[in-house]
């Protein structure tokens, strides 16, 4: 099982995983967008650190609140989608402690929250095309914690990368079409840093 502490701990490793990763991000956004998601997630990671640092969290649902929150403060168009995928997960794990079904359940209504306020779909080259197959991933595992986790994180490396041989239909990506054949599409590799972070 997972409490808040383990949460604390899968956020600082996606946020030291962010930080070796960063420049890349950008210039995935550069070739692909306007260069600024590296910028963009930095500010939402750099408030939700601070953010950790002072609230108390009895829950896991505590801890991605405070990082829901940040995102939501933060501009772009990832940031409040992640910031209501981070919400319906937070929801989904209010109690001490959480396994691999509160996890699925979080993922599902928050990858379902990010398809509906966004409108894409797999396929679309965006953060979804990393999303569904974790959800699926964790949905589907019969074993522990520990094997879900992996399942899931193998599941959101393979999502993000089949977006390099997509052409966007939505986001800025969309708006230069073939040029990003061949990108890897920023967001959905943010998810599989989420993702694998979640692993320990
Ligand atoms: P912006 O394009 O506004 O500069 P960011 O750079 O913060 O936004 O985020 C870009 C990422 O947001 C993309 O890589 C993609 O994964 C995601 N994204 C963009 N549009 C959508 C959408 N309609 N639905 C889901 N995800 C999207
Ligand atoms: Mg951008
Ligand atoms: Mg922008």
């Amino acid at each position: 099982t997972m409490d808040a502490a383990d949460t604390r701990a899968w956020m600082g490793r996606f946020f030291a995983a962010f930080d070796r990763e960063r420049q890349a991000l950008t210039d995935l956004d550069r070739r692909s967008g306007d260069g600024d998601f590296g910028a963009n997630l930095r500010s939402a990671l750099g408030r939700a650190r601070a953010a950790l640092d002072e609230a108390p969290t009895a829950t896991p649902g505590d801890v991605l609140d405070v990082v829901s929150t940040a995102f939501l403060h933060t501009g772009g168009t990832s940031g409040p989608l992640f910031g209501m995928w981070f919400r319906q997960l937070a929801k989904a794990t209010r109690t001490e402690v959480v396994g691999v079904a509160e996890l699925a359940r979080g993922f599902a209504d928050g990858t379902a929250t990010v398809r509906r306020l966004g409108g894409a779909g797999p396929g679309d080259k965006t953060m979804v095309d990393a999303l569904v197959p974790a959800t699926e991933a964790l949905t589907a595992a019969t074993g522990g914690l520990a094997d879900a986790l992996a399942a899931a994180a193998d599941a959101a490396r393979a999502g993000a990368e089949s977006t390099a041989d997509l052409v966007a239909n939505r986001g800025r990506a969309s708006y230069v079409g073939e040029v990003a054949r061949g990108v890897l599409d920023p967001g959905a590799v943010a998810v599989a840093l989420i993702v694998e972070s979640l692993r320990g």
